[in-house]
């Protein structure tokens, strides 16, 4: 099976770290639980503006080389690529992040796994979209359009909008359970709790898996 590949908040852990050096700088208060992209949202004491400018400079620092795997992540990639099926890292992040990504992606034990890694090209980005806003629908329109020409038949995300327009388009969609993706639902999404789920649709042998 070809399978995409999300990072942020399916292989990485983000909203959380993002969130809390959010806080931190803006002297704010996290919720005790359930802290995510939603939480981001639904601050109104920090403008949009202050927002994107905050977030473009996390971004060029070392945020993303820092981020943490989701521990099952390396085992299962390793067993689904073993197993024969064909990986693709999707990720809506600009492509300037090629090397910090794909020197994470080396660094965690990943980089093997998958055949390519994918991350927005700048024309692929909105200008129109409001500050402070996540750009949900051209990150959709974008993964949406490599699934289509990479032939993918599935995809691990945890966004609700490229969920949804992935599922729309024919895709399933193992969506990792998160606060924000809560009120998603469609005949194509199976929501999973992490990638124990996956091995385990994939019906993948515990273990080392067979050989390649
Ligand atoms: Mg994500």
């Amino acid at each position: 099976m070809r399978i995409g590949v999300d990072l942020d908040d399916v292989t990485a852990v983000c909203a959380v770290p993002f969130l809390r050096t959010f806080a931190a700088e803006f002297g704010l208060q996290l919720p005790a639980e359930d802290v995510g992209w939603h939480t981001l949202r639904d601050i109104t004491a920090v403008s949009g503006e202050d927002k994107d400018r905050f977030r473009i400079r996390l971004y060029d620092g070392p945020f993303f080389a820092q981020l943490e795997v989701y521990g099952d992540a390396p085992n299962v990639l390793e067993r689904m690529a073993g197993a024969g099926h064909e990986l693709f890292y999707i990720t809506a992040r600009a492509e300037k992040q090629r090397y910090v990504t794909e020197t994470w992606l080396r660094e965690k034990g990943l980089m093997d796994h998958a055949k390519a890694v994918h991350l927005r090209p700048r024309r692929d980005f909105d200008p129109s979209n409001p500050p402070g806003r996540y750009d949900a629908s051209s990150s959709a329109r974008y993964k949406v359009r490599l699934a289509d020409e990479l032939g993918l038949e599935a995809f691990c995300e945890d966004d609700e909008v490229i969920g949804r327009a992935l599922a729309e388009s024919g895709i399933h969609v193992w969506l990792f359970d998160q606060p924000w993706n809560r009120d998603l639902a469609h005949a194509n999404i199976e929501r999973v709790v992490g990638w124990g789920d996956v091995a385990r649709a994939l019906a993948l042998s515990s273990g080392d898996g067979p050989l390649r």
